[in-house]
């Protein structure tokens, strides 16, 4: 479609009609010409056709914003008000007399006037539609109700075929919108991503890559799948990427997979220190099938010993290092890490899985230019659908594409590949790059407001999206501190600190992330409140009134904050 508008100074206008309205549109033109820019999208007779068509196009051309405005006639407007409602973003109004008109501008800011040639007559028609044009909309209480019937009603399909499971998305829907989650490795996908992973690419095998198949019906999943490889190019500023990897633990295996055997080894952060399990614990794949050796941060500092990871490196020779983490809270030196290798003689593999978001919006150095493999999962930071990613050299194309297919996998998920393509989109918007630097900023102001209550951060601080709270000389342990902070509607999990001496089942830290509150518009004003909340409860453990009443005000709190809400049941 060509953009619209404006070829006169007039403002510009959209007119459609089926047969029964073709006599009216045609008056409405004669009558409006001099004041409006009128664009006809027919019908341009009165033999019969179908209004749902013209609807669609006309409700089409409105929602994504080409017109600002439009008018649809039918024999009563019924029809052609059912089919452009249909579209979410369009607010079509039926209107038979003037004062309706006005209402339909002024309370509803309705983008489509919808009128019925066979009900209303030419003189009136016209001064509906000049009230409607005319009238400016009043905003204030009637921008929240307005904006509120932009979003996506809840599933239809499912509520009415599968009322169990239905209602457990309902519910889950409820908590992510009722508590504050601050679990560092989630977050809020938009509605869009959410469409796209919900979408019939579900049902498409595709193994293989675009356009070397081994299933036929491929060409739209093929051109998916190629936008998505480009965008993350773009976006990384990548030389080869697979967007197949169901997992970051499976793009990692991949990885491995390519360039490793059997018995060779990898050195990688210890998972005691917050390393990922898939780096090398002895519990992982990573750890049963090769050798593996660990780096961790410094006792005192709790920041990563370069001069350390160096000595193991050159005494060891890893024929990979694994730089990245799960729970490490300072920026890490990828060209430090890449010097490391060179004179090791190894690979460097850069595990980016929580800071993809970041690395895209330019808050944490890239380790693209540095690495030879960067992996990371699309689901944590970078807000897409949960999934895996590799970026490699270009020398390493060929290896990486056959380790994911047929090595490790099939078929690949052609519906989050969809979603991925578009979470890739979403991360080259200034919001996205605004809600990336949001999360370092309030993740600092929050560890700054904790330590001012005499908490004990590890490290001392952070420089990205999650910190850990030192709970040694507190009354509460992480066990017991991540369920006393969920029933006060605050999520967030234990962890283990660096050089801890209690059992990973009930750990000496909590971990504490700003993806999800910062995603949802919170900023430090909120962040200042979040802390007294968590210190309340963390230094008051057994006092369930505080606990109800800090509950309470979380929800409260959540509530000016609202990120789902239109998908809720009732
Ligand atoms: C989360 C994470 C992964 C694993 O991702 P999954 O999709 O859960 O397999 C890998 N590496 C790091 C550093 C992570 O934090």
């Amino acid at each position: 479609m060509t953009a619209p508008l404006q070829r006169s100074s007039l403002p510009a206008l959209l007119i459609a009609s089926d047969h029964g309205g073709y006599a009216l549109k045609e008056q409405l033109k004669t009558a409006l010409s001099d004041e409006y820019e009128l664009t006809d999208l027919g019908t341009d007779s009165e033999d019969s056709v179908d209004y749902p068509v013209y609807a669609y196009r006309l409700a089409d051309m409105v929602a994504r914003g080409q017109y600002p405005r439009g008018i649809l006639i039918c024999g009563t407007g019924i029809g052609m008000s059912i089919a452009a409602n249909r579209n979410p973003l369009v607010r079509a109004a039926l209107v038979t007399d003037q004062f309706t008109a006005q209402m339909a501008s002024e309370h509803n800011n309705a983008n489509i006037l919808v009128l019925g040639g066979r009900v209303t007559d030419t003189d009136k028609a016209i001064a509906i539609t000049r009230t409607w044009l005319t009238t400016p909309f009043a905003g204030g209480r009637h921008e929240r109700r307005v904006r509120q019937l932009g979003k996506i009603p809840p599933s239809p399909h499912l509520a009415a075929a599968d009322p169990d499971v239905f209602q457990l998305i309902d519910h889950e829907t409820r908590r992510q919108e009722e508590k504050l989650i601050m679990i560092a490795s989630e977050n809020y996908a938009s509605e869009a991503v959410l469409e796209a992973q919900g979408s019939v690419m579900t049902n498409k095998y595709a193994e293989g890559y675009p356009y070397k198949r081994y299933y036929g019906g491929c060409q739209f999943v093929d051109q998916v799948e190629q936008l998505a490889i480009e965008r993350a190019k773009d976006l990384f500023q990548a030389e080869h990427v697979n967007v197949q990897p169901l997992s970051g633990s499976a793009a990692n295996m991949a990885v491995y997979l390519s360039v490793l055997k059997a018995g060779d080894t990898i050195l990688g952060m210890s998972l005691a220190h917050g390393g990922h399990l898939t780096h090398g614990a002895p519990v992982s794949f990573s750890g049963i099938l090769f050798k593996s050796l660990s780096y961790g941060v410094n006792r005192e500092t709790h920041y990563l010993d370069y001069d350390e990871i160096e000595d193991i490196a050159l005494r060891e020779r890893p024929k990979i290092i694994v730089a990245g983490a799960s729970s490490y809270s300072r920026e890490i030196d990828f060209p430090r890490f890449r010097r490391i290798a060179d004179r090791a003689g190894a690979m460097l593999m850069v595990d980016m899985a929580h800071i993809a978001g970041l690395v895209a919006a330019g808050v944490h150095p890239s380790p693209v230019p540095y690495a030879d493999f960067v992996t990371t999962t699309t689901h944590k930071t970078m807000r897409g659908p949960r999934g895996g990613m590799i970026l490699c050299r270009q020398e390493y194309a060929s290896r990486i594409d056959k380790a994911i297919f047929p090595g490790i996998q099939g078929g690949p998920l052609m519906h989050v590949i969809a979603a991925k393509a578009v979470a890739f989109q979403e991360a080259m918007s200034e919001d996205f790059k605004e809600i990336q630097r949001r999360t370092v900023s309030n993740a600092r102001c929050l560890a700054q407001e904790l330590q001012r209550r005499d908490f004990s951060i590890i490290s001392g601080g952070t420089d990205n999206h999650l910190f850990l709270i030192d709970l040694t000389s507190q009354p509460v342990k992480g066990k017991r501190a991540e369920e006393i902070l969920d029933e006060a509607g605050i999520t967030a999990n234990k962890n283990g600190i660096p050089f801890d001496q209690r059992p990973p089942t009930d750990p000496s830290g909590i971990r504490l992330g700003t993806p999800m509150i910062s995603t949802r518009g919170m900023g430090e004003k909120e962040m200042k409140v979040i802390a007294g909340f968590i210190a309340a409860v963390l230094r008051d453990p057994e006092n369930a009134v505080k606990i109800r009443e800090i509950r309470e005000k979380v929800r409260e709190l959540c509530n000016r904050f609202p990120i789902y809400r239109e998908r809720l049941s009732s």
